[in-house]
């Protein structure tokens, strides 16, 4: 048996050579930039160019693919083991201590933009790749490293890639946490339409949230001057709900507003939708009209609750827990009156389409419709599955720890592969600095992963098992 750990830290000196080169390339897409030679400018080719280049010097068989991606492949066999990883980066932002491109190397952290997104991991794989060729293990399937360069700004990178490559029969992405993230829950954008068009002229205004995939932090409405607001009774309000806001009357109207907690959508509840909160309030102050039956919906859907119970869309699995609902943009106007968009993240096993229907005859007796104006499919690889199973092994086997299925509300790299996994390298515990200023990468995670795959390619690409 091989030692990986031991043979990974032989090379420790190289690899890290390797990420400060990767590194030191401003992979950021720029638009301003694009050519068709350059589909997302010229600096996540010059790292993709990079990393090919490695491939060809390691004698192992490469491809460019429209310089949107490419793969560095080894092994022989039908089959193939993809490893997903991708080379563009987020801009680096201000407020870095150390440059963003120099992987400068501090108390056992390597710094620099990619560090652990994913250029960090990327490097990772790649050793482990080179180690696996270097010890002479046959391997019965090939192996490939599907290289990304526009993983951060929407996929189209491994789109192109598998219009014209084969998609392997099975793979991981080394672009999350470990242990194993093996369910990912659909994710849908619902909007909610208040039907009578023509507003009543009580709430003239409002407005929440930029993205769906949010908890809007802040909400404004504006109110006809007409429509008294008791003072006191929002100030309560707002104490009893432990948030800030306020009242001010402009010349034509009142102005009211609340200050909410933001979160990610996949668990709304660990924020405070503003949005749902001032509608909740403005809800004890219409009697009648339109303005009533959009904070009467806004109360009914979304206040108390987040698991869609009133709309019928509520369910869940063990695989994956909750679907959860999250009213990231709402708004209403004199002209269209109200729209909720909502970021609905449902459970693996949902049945979508009937759900979509049960809300929809839910809604026939209410002022509001339910439009779908996007949906993206759940991803599961089931844990009974080799691929699982050999992955957990290798994982408990470099750690010690029991390799955790994880299941997650937000969607990760892996979804593009049929059946593919996140793994790794975001070891529990650590801190996620991915998209922040001196985001970093622990010198042992780095080199602790670098085993971690190349044990896993190893056991992978040379299954015994094969065909039984
Ligand atoms: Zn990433």
């Amino acid at each position: 048996m091989t030692d990986w750990e031991k043979e990974a830290l032989k090379r420790q000196e190289n690899l890290l050579e390797d990420l400060q080169q990767l590194i030191a390339i401003p992979s950021v897409l720029d638009e301003n930039a694009v050519t068709k030679d350059l589909p997302f400018g010229p600096e996540p080719k010059r790292a993709l160019d990079w990393l090919l280049e490695e491939g060809r010097k390691a004698e192992m068989s490469v491809k460019n693919v429209d310089n949107m991606a490419g793969h560095i492949e080894m092994g022989n066999g039908d089959d193939i083991i993809g490893i997903l990883c991708h080379v563009d980066v987020v801009p680096a932002g201000s407020n870095w201590t150390y440059g963003p491109y120099d992987g400068t190397i501090v108390d056992g952290k390597l710094f620099g933009r990619g560090a652990i997104d994913d250029k960090g991991p990327t490097i990772a794989a790649w050793h482990a790749m080179k180690l696996v060729k270097e010890s002479g293990i046959t391997l019965n399937k090939r192996v490939r490293l599907i290289i990304g360069t526009d993983e951060e700004s929407g996929f189209r990178c491994v789109k192109r890639y598998f219009e014209k490559e084969e998609m392997p029969q099975i793979g991981f992405a080394p672009d999350a946490d470990f242990p194993i993230i093996n369910a990912e829950k659909g994710i849908a954008s619902v909007l909610f339409k208040q039907k009578s068009i023509g507003a009543d002229g009580q709430l003239l205004w409002f407005k929440s949230g930029n993205r769906t995939n949010m908890v809007p932090d802040y909400a404004e409405a504006h109110i006809a001057k007409e429509v008294g607001i008791d003072n006191d009774q929002f100030t309560t309000f707002l104490n009893i709900h432990n948030v800030t806001g306020g009242v001010t009357k402009e010349k034509d109207y009142t102005v009211i507003n609340l200050n909410g907690k933001s979160a990610h959508a996949m668990e709304p509840d660990n924020g405070v939708n503003a949005a749902v909160l001032l509608a909740s309030f403005l809800n004890r102050i219409f009697q009648e009209g339109t303005s009533k039956d959009f904070t009467q919906f806004m109360f009914n859907a979304f206040a108390n609750e987040s698991r869609g119970l009133f709309l019928g869309l509520a369910f869940n699995d063990e695989m994956s827990g909750d679907t959860t609902l999250n009213a990231g943009i709402v708004t209403y106007d004199q002209e269209n009156s109200g729209e909720i968009t909502i970021s609905m993240r449902y459970s693996v096993s949902y049945q979508f389409e009937e759900k979509m229907t049960t809300c929809m005859e839910r809604l026939t007796e209410t002022p509001f419709s339910v439009d779908v104006l996007s949906n993206s499919a759940p991803h599961y690889v089931d844990a009974a599955d080799p691929l699982i199973r050999t992955l957990q092994e290798v994982y408990t086997d470099h750690t010690g720890e029991h390799a955790e299925l994880l299941s997650i509300g937000g969607g990760t790299y892996a979804r593009v592969l049929e059946k593919g996994v996140a793994f790794g390298m975001l070891f529990p515990g650590r801190e996620d600095v991915a998209h922040q200023a001196d985001e970093y990468v622990y010198i042992d995670d780095l080199m602790k992963a670098t085993a971690i795959y190349a044990d896993a390619i190893s056991r992978l690409a040379c299954d015994e098992t094969e065909g039984e």
